[in-house]
């Protein structure tokens, strides 16, 4: 493998592409809006996954496909994965892209869920909040990130998201944390130590490294994690988001990809997540993890963005931004990494 196609082009692919071009190798991203990741990539493709003639130009200049984004439509998919692989592969895709099958497939492998219920349409919804009780979570099944197409359900009467959906039942957790995987085609695993997360307004704000719970906590998180890869016959990297109540771990979501709450492995790994990606799609041997440092990392969304002279002159503080020009509420402008010494 010398090219790797990226399909996406966030600040996942940007990272990604840098993670890249350090192993010698060249990435081609594809992206139909606006492009942080084409700033640093060997080439860019800006069109929208409609264009089957962009698609098969951008099939043909690279050795394997993967994504930073798990949206793509399927009919783009089709086109481009009868010219060449996808890893990811198309399972994990479908999976993860739906939190309906997502949480069926996940239940069908033994693990835990909060308690959902199917709500095709608005008159679906009340006998669904008989089933699952109050409160509750209602969220659309496709396309929702950073809390975006989720509606609480509390006592009073209960709005509709517009589209199908899941509810899902309110859990009482004490903790977020989330494991960052790798497996190779080889079936080779490779996870990071589970980080503790702390959302504000459904976005992730921090992710510390240790989370400070038990060993047993941290051990069964791994092995589920571990557990779903296989299941999926997974190729690359995956974040695994879990809920830790007293009776257990519950798997809030999966995504087939690069994580936010792995970005803190850039300043505690000799190799990140991005680069650990890079090495299993393109079917290099996988590095092997392991943390050498305590790490908290920040999202800078928004105007956090004012605090940067400060931030840039702070002692252990690796900076990263994405180049994304203007800052607007609730947009993730980059990420910080303090290493705890
Ligand atoms: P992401 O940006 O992580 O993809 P998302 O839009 O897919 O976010 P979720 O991860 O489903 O959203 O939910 C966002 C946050 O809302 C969770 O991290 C958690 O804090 C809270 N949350 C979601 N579902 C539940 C639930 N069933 N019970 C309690 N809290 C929940
Ligand atoms: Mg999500
Ligand atoms: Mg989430």
């Amino acid at each position: 493998v010398k090219t790797i196609g990226i399909l996406g082009g966030g600040q996942l692919g940007r990272m990604l592409s840098v993670a890249a071009s350090r192993l010698g190798l060249r990435c081609h991203v594809y992206e139909p809006g606006a492009a942080p990741a084409g700033e640093v990539a060997w080439q860019v493709t800006n069109a929208p996954y409609e264009d089957a003639e962009a698609l098969r130009a951008f099939a043909d200049s690279v050795d394997v496909i993967t994504y930073e984004f798990e949206n793509v439509p399927t009919s783009a998919l089709d086109l481009l994965e009868s010219l060449r692989p996808i890893r990811p592969n198309r399972r994990a895709l479908a999976v993860s892209q739906d939190r309906l099958t997502e949480k069926t497939f996940l239940n069908e492998i033994g693990l835990a869920t909060a308690p959902f219920a199917d709500v095709p349409e608005q008159a679906d919804l009340e006998p669904a909040i008989t089933r699952i009780g109050r409160p509750s979570i209602l969220k659309t099944r496709r396309m929702g990130y950073d809390g975006k197409g989720q509606v609480r359900i509390g006592e009073g009467p209960a709005d509709w998201t517009g589209a199908p959906s899941v509810l899902e039942g309110f859990v009482d957790f004490t903790a977020e944390i989330s494991v960052i995987i790798a497996r190779g085609a080889d079936g080779q695993v490779a996870a990071f130590d589970p980080g503790l997360n702390v959302h504000r307004e459904g976005i992730l704000r921090t992710t510390t490294v240790p989370c400070g719970l038990p060993g047993k906590v941290t051990t069964d998180a791994v092995l589920i994690a571990a557990r779903i890869a296989n299941a999926l016959d997974y190729v690359g990297v995956m974040g695994v988001e879990l809920f830790v109540t007293p009776q257990g771990l519950i798997v809030n979501e999966i995504a087939p990809r690069v994580h936010n709450s792995g970005h803190w492995t850039q300043a505690g790994c000799a190799v990140d997540q991005f680069e650990q990606h890079i090495r299993a799609v393109a079917g290099l041997p996988l590095g092997d993890g392991r943390r050498y440092a305590d790490v908290v990392m920040e999202n800078l969304i928004g105007d956090d963005l004012d605090r940067l002279p400060g931030l840039l002159k702070t002692p252990d503080m690796q900076v990263h931004l994405y180049g994304k020009g203007t800052p607007r509420p609730g947009r993730k402008m980059g990420h910080v990494n303090r290493i705890i010494r």
